[in-house]
């Protein structure tokens, strides 16, 4: 009886560096190939043709697609940046929205916040979709914050603590659903509980001024 199958490889030993969107620096990567194969008697011997193609970082051992290699580091940086900013942006609009009304208090606290990290400033039709966008999704700022914490730096994770903290106190105390969901963010972003405080009072400080 003759035993045929098929089987995946991965290939390439090509190494270089690049500038990884998971590291946020400069670091090595492999190049690598996934290949289909027909196997014979459990050996690859037939390739199938390539199935996929990345670059592999050898610090975080993500994958990422192998044109980012290519790519200079300071527009790699850039594009993680934005990424960044608009999911800050978003995690302080889910903050507005836990107590359903967005009031122009909280929307200027959220544009002063946004300017002083240096995003752009969202014009009301940005805001107005995002709002639709993020009301649709079901979403809190916490479950929101969970799912891109990977995409932050330990600085954008803090900026957004702070920016939700401010947002959530611009209209007078926190509401209950307020607090409950700000109590979250540190555990969706992996900050221990200290340097949580550190944060709210150092952003409390800014409120006073
Ligand atoms: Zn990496």
């Amino acid at each position: 009886m003759i035993i045929i199958g098929t089987t995946e490889l991965t290939l390439g030993r090509q190494r270089g560096v690049f500038y990884c969107p998971g590291c946020r620096r400069q670091t090595t990567y492999r190049h690598r190939i996934r290949r289909a194969f027909v196997t014979l008697y459990f050996i690859p011997v037939i390739p199938l043709g390539k199935t996929a193609e990345f670059v592999l970082c050898e610090n975080c051992k993500e994958p990422y697609e192998h044109w980012v290699a290519d790519q200079p580091p300071e527009q790699v940086e850039a594009q993680c940046r934005n990424a960044a900013l608009l999911h800050i942006f978003r995690v302080m609009l889910l903050t507005m929205l836990a107590d359903d009304v967005a009031s122009d208090e909280e929307v200027r606290v959220l544009r002063g916040f946004l300017a002083s990290i240096g995003a752009p400033e969202p014009t009301n039709e940005q805001i107005e979709r995002q709002i639709e966008f993020l009301q649709s999704s079901e979403l809190t700022a916490a479950h929101y914050a969970g799912q891109v914490a990977d995409e932050l730096t330990w600085e954008e994770r803090e900026q957004m603590v702070a920016g939700a903290f401010l947002v959530a106190s611009a209209s007078g105390p926190l509401s209950e659903t307020q607090l409950a969901d700000l109590r979250l963010l540190p555990l969706a972003l992996d900050i221990d509980e200290d340097r949580f405080r550190q944060i709210i009072a150092e952003a409390s400080e800014r409120l006073e001024v």
